[in-house]
């Protein structure tokens, strides 16, 4: 849709003989999903959504030509009577912190020129000639900085481990295996802002000791991969990656691999044996990556989104990042609505923020005056969080007191007709589905308990069957041996703390 909308456009500018003064920028995902195919115009940011390619002939003749708002293209959120032309003047747009997405949607992906023109590599430029890697790391762990893509550990302290390591050579790797039903902010950075997590992965190199970068991107992101590949092409021209960067003859670059397909990938042995071309299983830890990673060496492995908070963190200060969201948990976070929710799409808030203000200031509320009934974080690594929870400040802590967890970022808004223990055995389907079947606890452990859910769920369950889901759920969290099998009966516990008369009802209608 986007693309024919685009050429409509361009043929449209030159059939009016603009097409020496006014330029098509193809760019990133902007967030709000619902409004696509968007059209903004610069420089004033006129927001044109839900367009058609017949549309923009009027955006030529009407906005472009005679300077007048097509009205009828126009964002007017629901229930608002005021006409939002701009899109900073919108709800959706004016609420958020963009960090990690500060130039996603704004600038093409595949011009260098248009990163470096929004300060790029300027943060590589200001490591390289003015800080020592200890400095670089001493500013990574005063910022806060802690992992985007789930477990949430310190970014810095991970730096300093891999350096302190003994071992050479050193790599630095990217995961961009991003798998939980419904997360796309990972892709949504790679293809709207690739060179942010290029002079990343440099700046870590130049922290750590490494020359040596690999990014493990899935192969259902094509479009990621050869943004990737453009951004680095680019790099290798203007002298960005390779050797000798900027004449300090630091050295360091960074190769692209494309996972096939398996979400247990995503965790960082199996994603690391699978760069080294093994079968992508895990393994146990410790030891961990920053001692031994790659081919047994020191390596630092962060996601898509941490990597694109660095940049920032160096140009503006550990103290500028540190100053944004709560005592533990610093920065900001983008999360993914889906579900039944208005605006679906990616959203980047401060940590901290309440999770009524993302839900409904943000997302609009729930469609068609359905009532709000839960919202899953975490995907299939996290739970359910129900309405009178609405208060809760969005941050790591908080969350895992509900019994969830933040995970890379996740949000499935349910209303009144969902049942919970649909939405549980949903996940453990994909959990089970996914397990690499190395160990028992989660090879088995979850088939027994997907067995369960279903009789529950067809009307066959039996009296016990929640107390042997807890069981089994308490004997895999605490004997599986990877992340995958450990956080796999969280929906199922979740939703049993919250909502067990769901459960309690399934049993005893049978009868
Ligand atoms: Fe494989 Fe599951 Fe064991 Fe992880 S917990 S190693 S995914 S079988």
């Amino acid at each position: 849709d986007c693309k024919a909308v685009q050429s409509a456009l361009i043929a449209n500018i030159q059939a009016q003989g603009l097409k020496d003064e006014i330029k098509v920028v193809e760019t990133g995902c902007m967030g709000p999903c619902d409004l696509g195919p968007v059209v903004l115009i610069f420089p004033d940011g006129v927001f044109y959504r839900k367009l058609k390619p017949e549309d923009t002939a009027d955006i030529v003749t009407e906005h472009l030509l005679k300077g007048k708002l097509v009205d009828r293209l126009l964002h007017r959120p629901t229930g608002k009577s005021e006409q939002v032309a701009t899109f900073d003047r919108m709800e959706f747009f004016k609420r958020q912190t963009r960090v990690t997405l500060r130039n996603t949607g704004l600038i093409n992906p595949e011009s260098i020129e248009e990163y470096i023109a929004r300060d790029g590599y300027q943060a590589l430029g200001k490591v390289l000639s003015k800080y020592s890697p200890e400095e670089v790391i001493s500013a990574i762990k005063a910022s806060g900085l802690r992992g985007r893509g789930g477990a949430g550990f310190p970014t810095g302290l991970k730096w300093e481990f891999t350096a302190r390591a003994s071992g050479n050579p050193k790599y630095v790797v990217c995961n961009a295996d991003e798998g939980d039903p419904g997360a796309f902010m990972d892709r949504s950075i790679l293809e709207g802002d690739p060179h942010s997590v290029l002079e990343a992965m440099a700046i870590c190199g130049y922290a750590i000791g490494a020359e040596k970068g690999f990014i493990y991107v899935r192969a259902e992101y094509p479009l990621a991969v050869q943004r990737l590949e453009t951004a680095i092409g680019k790099c290798l021209e203007y002298g960005l990656l390779g050797r000798n960067i900027f004449s300090t003859g630091f050295n360091f670059d960074i190769e692209i691999r494309v996972g096939a397909g398996a979400f247990v990938c995503g965790e960082e042995t199996a994603l690391l044996a699978s760069i080294e071309g093994r079968r992508g299983e895990p393994r146990p830890k410790p030891p961990f990556p920053a001692q031994e990673g790659l081919w047994g060496k020191p390596t630092v492995i962060n996601n898509v989104e941490t990597w694109a908070n660095i940049p920032p963190i160096i140009l503006n200060g550990p103290e500028w990042f540190s100053a944004i969201g709560t005592e533990n948990s610093k920065g900001t976070k983008v999360f993914a609505l889906a579900g039944k929710i208005n605006n679906t799409g990616l959203v980047e808030v401060p940590m901290g923020t309440p999770l009524k203000e993302i839900i409904y200031d943000i997302g609009g509320g729930i469609p068609n005056g359905k009532k709000f009934k839960a919202v899953q974080t975490g995907g299939p690594s996290g739970g359910c969080i129900p309405a009178e929870y609405l208060d809760t400040p969005v941050d790591y802590d908080s969350l895992v007191k509900l019994g969830t967890i933040m995970g890379s970022g996740g949000m499935i808004i349910v209303d009144e007709d969902t049942c919970m223990v649909d939405l549980a055995k949903f996940f453990l389907e994909f959990v089970q589905e996914e397990s690499c079947g190395k160990c028992a606890p989660c090879r088995i452990g979850t088939k027994r308990m997907l067995e369960i859910m279903e009789r529950i769920v067809e009307g066959n369950g039996k009296d016990g069957d929640i107390e042997l889901l807890e069981e089994l759920s308490q004997g895999i969290k605490s004997s599986a041996l990877c992340g995958l099998g450990q956080t796999a009966p969280n929906p199922v516990l979740s939703t049993l703390r919250h909502f067990r008369e769901e459960y309690i009802a399934h049993i005893k209608d049978k009868r």
